[in-house]
């Protein structure tokens, strides 16, 4: 940055200077709109399972008689919608802390290929239930997958990306989570052959809050934030997410890492 000598600034120094500041206003103005903007989808999104909760309490009060089963059920709808809460929640506070850089990357060496297992073990029986296949695909089956990452984090990610591939995809289909370790860093996809996402809604997709069908995700018991926690996970890894879709065919998430 240059520092303006008093005295001795010339018109053009000046307008410079008044363009670094303009430009800095600007970026203050979108950091706060940002700011505003995800307190403001925040408690809209706090409070839809709120009202779900009242509504759903009222009816019982409402009711002079209820029966057992009745309220076995609106307990049961209650608890979706407290555990959805938790879930917003946890990730809200998660993303805050990335923004202020509180969260602490803790990198240790670890055989990504055992991961990928682990969580396709651990994803069987949400896949199941729609029939889905969780297939692992190594691109070098002979050479060890050792990356030096924060485990938990990358965790994260990867079932994030699972998770979404089973829930948008159709029944009776394939998710493929491919690993392939390259000269400078280690490529990791993760393929469905569900609807895909066009074109105009793809540009957004990690945005915060953003979801191409909100009732959709919602019944899913999304949030919008999946992908924008993925998002700061690799790029505090200094890596890169990227995403290619066809409709009708399919989605396909690549994670980059450097080695
Ligand atoms: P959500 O909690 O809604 O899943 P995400 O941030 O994880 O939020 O994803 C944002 C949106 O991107 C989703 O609501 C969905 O519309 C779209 N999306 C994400 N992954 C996929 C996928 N594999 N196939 C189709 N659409 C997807």
């Amino acid at each position: 940055s240059r520092r303006i000598e008093m005295g001795t600034a010339n018109n053009d120094e000046i307008g410079r200077l008044s363009n670094t500041l303009n430009e800095l206003l600007a970026r203050l103005d979108k950091a706060f709109y940002r700011q505003k903007q995800f307190t403001a989808d925040a408690s809209h999104e706090l409070r839809t399972p709120i009202a779900v909760i009242r509504a759903q309490v009222e009816e019982v009060l409402d009711k002079r008689k209820v029966t057992n089963e009745e309220y076995h059920e609106v307990l049961i709808a209650i608890k979706k919608q407290v555990e959805h809460m938790g879930n917003l929640v946890s990730q809200m506070l998660m993303l805050s802390r990335a923004d202020d850089n509180q969260t602490n990357i803790e990198k240790e060496s670890f055989d990504l290929d055992f991961l990928i297992s682990v969580l396709i073990e651990e994803m069987h029986s949400i896949a199941q239930s729609k029939n889905i296949v969780l297939k692992k695909e190594l691109a070098n089956a002979n050479e060890p997958l050792i990356i030096e990452a924060d485990m938990s984090l990358i965790t994260q990610l990867l079932l994030n990306l699972i998770d979404n591939a089973i829930k948008y995809s159709y029944s009776d289909g394939i998710v493929i989570i491919k690993a392939n370790m390259m000269s400078k860093y280690v490529k990791i996809d993760v393929i469905d052959q569900g609807p895909g996402i066009s074109a105009e809604h793809l540009q957004n997709i990690f945005e915060r809050f953003y979801r191409v069908d909100k009732s959709r995700s919602r019944k899913e018991g999304g949030s919008g934030l999946g992908l924008s926690i993925c998002r700061w996970i690799v790029e505090a890894h200094n890596g890169k997410i990227t995403v290619d879709s066809q409709v009708g065919k399919g989605t396909s998430f690549s994670v980059y890492l450097p080695k």
